[in-house]
């Protein structure tokens, strides 16, 4: 590991940045990312990086249930542990499960791991999940972190500055213990079966993909104004699939009807794999910032984002495809709010501009331009 020692760097505690290299040779690794789709995404290329500097190890996932659909996906992949940890709950009624952390720990043991490796955001501490580790009797943890964690880690590395990219954090994290970064890129492969149900739900020729859903309201674009989208896109000539999760059927239903365009059609909620084999096939997507987002950059589709002030866009922006991010400079961004507590200005983005940034990502070559708009484009994305 490249310790840095005495050295005094802003933010670093005198105790982090002690280890090595880890020998990765055969090992039982459990990585950790217990968050939403999109943050599963971000991991893909750790992934590559991990697996190619140790082809024979077996490396599973520590994922949430939303987390863990991506996981067919990731070919890197032997294996995916599935829980609702408490460091990822909100406060509330269901907190602090203490049965449920202590069958977690007895499942951590039964894996038999030698290595955790904890990714995190930059707002996310990585000393539960080690503590954990610790006592499922895993010999390696190796987390970020600016904050003392005492002996829990092995590995206590300080993490880049807090507006790094989460792809190129989880590479830094991996590079402290050793293992070489393999590209910036997101990937995923579609399985065969997905693309073959896929096929299915597309039209023929051009079209677009609309993902309405997010995980949390201050997230979300309003439903009528991207209704007007897809009907100006469908306007323009290219057909729109409104597509969304079962618990999203009433957004996309609102979506269409506002459209009222016959091209404007909604997709049945399908799976994950099945969701993304769409995307794959489109020529465009428009998404919130959130999993459909990611998703769409991994398979290569141009995608225009209506992007909350929740996040910085640095973060978390697509940079593995042709991509779009539309939104409102704010002063509370970001917030990182589930509920908006303000008018949601920062998406104040009127339909004419999203449609037009898909329709000038779908049809390179046409001008990113449209009569009303007074929408703001984030710095543009291009791999
Ligand atoms: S307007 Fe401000 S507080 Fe509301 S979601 Fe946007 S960034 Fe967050």
């Amino acid at each position: 590991m490249a310790m840095t020692g005495a050295t005094a760097v802003p933010g670093r505690h005198p105790g982090a940045d002690r280890g090595g290299p880890v020998d990765l040779a055969g090992a039982r690794i459990l990585v950790v990312r217990a968050d939403n789709i999109g943050d599963v995404v971000t991991t893909t290329p750790a992934l590559r990086a991990l697996r190619a500097a140790a082809p024979g190890a077996r490396i599973e996932l520590l994922a949430s249930p939303a987390g863990a659909a991506v996981v067919p996906m990731i070919p890197e992949l032997d294996g995916v542990l599935v829980a609702s940890p408490s460091w990822q709950q909100l406060p509330g009624a269901a907190c602090g499960d203490a049965a449920g952390e202590r069958e977690l720990v007895e499942r951590m043991a039964a894996g038999s791991y030698d290595v955790l490796l904890v990714l995190t955001s930059f707002s996310q501490s990585p000393w539960p999940v080690a503590h954990l580790g610790m006592l499922a009797g895993i010999g390696t943890r190796v987390v970020h972190s600016r904050e003392f964690g005492g002996a829990v880690a092995t590995h206590w590395v300080t993490p880049p500055p807090d507006t790094t990219h989460q792809v190129d954090r989880a590479l830094h994290l991996l590079a402290a213990i050793g293992v070489p970064g393999r590209g910036h890129e997101t990937a995923l492969r579609v399985p065969a079966g997905a693309a073959i149900a896929a096929a299915e739900l597309a039209p023929d020729g051009a079209f677009a993909v609309l993902a309405p859903g997010a995980s949390c309201a201050s997230r979300r674009y309003p439903a009528e104004l991207f209704g007007a989208v897809a009907a100006r896109i469908a306007q323009a000539g290219m057909p729109v699939r409104v597509a969304g999760s079962a618990a999203e059927d009433e957004l996309v239903a609102r979506v269409v009807t506002t459209a009222e365009h016959p091209a404007v059609t909604a997709v049945p909620p399908v799976a994950l794999p099945v969701f993304t084999a769409l995307l794959a096939r489109a020529s465009v997507a428009i998404t919130n910032n959130s999993g459909g987002m990611h998703l769409a950059d991994a398979v290569r589709t141009p995608v225009a984002v209506a992007f909350a002030g929740t996040e910085r866009t640095g973060d978390l922006q697509p940079r593995s495809t042709r991509a779009t991010l539309l939104g409102r400079p704010v002063r509370c961004s970001p917030c990182r709010q589930l509920q908006c507590p303000y008018n949601h200005e920062c998406l104040d983005v009127p339909p004419g501009g999203l449609a037009a940034a898909a329709l000038a990502l779908a049809v390179p070559g046409t001008p990113l331009t449209a009569k009303e708009d007074r929408w703001t484009p984030f710095a543009p994305s291009t791999p």
